[in-house]
């Protein structure tokens, strides 16, 4: 098996980034500069110019891309973009308990409702999927259930 390289260093790319000492479990290969995306490599950073690596790109096609698109956005951040912030919202049934995210497929405690980002959007559809209801039916019921009992 080769060998790969480590050593901490800023990014070659954007410079914003600083890859630190690996931790225990750390995949050199996945490691990522969260403000470019660049991904770590050795070989690449100490030249510029080579290409296919565990990047398509050269470190200085890297950098010319990434110039680009912070002259047209300078707020880019590569892990914004590519892991959108978690949505907390309120369970659409019973309006008493926050989801963590939209579509996280956790269950409401108080009504039982399955976090469905898809039956939410569409509240008369998708009934036997996520939940037994649709979200109206389901709203439906959860209010009788309430009045009842
Ligand atoms: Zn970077
Ligand atoms: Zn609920």
């Amino acid at each position: 098996m080769e060998s790969i390289v480590y050593q901490p260093m800023e990014c070659p790319v954007c410079g914003k980034f600083y890859f630190s000492e690996l931790q225990e479990g750390d995949d050199i290969r996945r490691l990522q500069c969260s403000k470019c995306g660049w991904r770590y490599d050795y070989e690449q950073a100490a030249d510029p110019d080579l290409k296919h690596g565990n990047n398509t790109q050269s470190v200085n096609e890297y950098r010319a891309w990434y110039e680009a698109v912070i002259a047209d956005n300078p707020e880019y951040d590569y892990s914004d973009e590519h892991c959108p912030p978690a949505q907390p919202h309120q369970c659409p049934v019973c309006g008493e308990h926050l989801f963590k995210d939209k579509d996280s497929f956790d269950m409401c405690p108080v009504c039982g409702w399955i976090d469905d980002g898809l039956m939410e959007d569409n509240p008369n559809k998708w009934a036997g999927s996520s939940n037994d209801l649709c979200l109206n039916d389901y709203r439906d019921r959860y209010l009788q259930n309430k009045q009842s009992s």
